[in-house]
């Protein structure tokens, strides 16, 4: 079922003190929970039952009739990769085939750093920012978006989801989204991860 709820892949308390068990049952229990809900409602009678989730995220973005769709199928996508790109005792330096992936693309783990965290600060209002490939070249690029869009919605592989919407960070950091996004990256990344999505290779549409 491509609208089920999975449970958090760590405690809620796990991600202290850079995210709080407080801001994680919200977002998680109130906010993902509500985005999975009206998708499942919503997916009946649009023509895309049965298709994956990626796929029905990128079909309702390329259909303004059904734009409640994605915004809510969209908001679950996102979620569920917001999720798996965190860990406990994450962030930093990556290990070895990504940290040279970066070092090609971006010259250097600094500079991905820097550009990473200025795409989620420049992103104005609601949103999200990501690392993300694009199967034509192969070459990693940052990426900002509003709302529920993604890379997937371009034809892109998302590598890294950051969540930019102040319910991610309001609880913990009140308005220093700057700070949220620093700890984000030096703190929660889940690298091993985001090695396993290239290693997989792009989505297919
Ligand atoms: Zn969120």
């Amino acid at each position: 079922m491509p609208f089920t709820l999975p449970e958090l892949p760590y405690a809620y308390d796990a991600l202290d003190p850079y995210m709080s068990a407080e801001t994680l049952e919200f977002h998680h229990d109130k906010h993902h929970a509500a985005y999975a809900s009206k998708a499942a409602d919503l997916i009946t009678g649009s023509g895309l039952e049965g298709k994956s989730l990626e796929d029905i995220v990128y079909a309702s973005f390329q259909d303004p009739s059904k734009s409640a769709l994605f915004n809510n199928a969209g908001q679950h996508w996102n979620h569920l990769q917001f999720w798996q790109s965190m860990k406990p005792k994450g962030g930093g330096v990556p290990p070895g085939k990504i940290m040279a992936k970066i070092d090609e693309d971006f010259g250097s783990f600094e500079a991905f750093r820097g550009k990473f965290i200025e795409a989620g600060i420049g992103q104005f209002g609601s949103g999200w920012c990501w690392l993300a490939m694009d199967p034509q070249t192969g070459r990693l690029e940052i990426m900002k978006t509003l709302n529920a869009e993604s890379p997937i919605a371009h034809g892109k592989t998302p590598l890294l989801t950051c969540d930019v919407w102040e319910h991610s960070y309001y609880l913990d950091y009140r308005n220093a989204r700057p700070k949220y996004l620093e700890a984000f990256v030096d703190h929660l990344v889940n690298w091993e991860y985001v090695e396993e999505l290239l290693a997989r290779g792009p989505i297919k549409f």
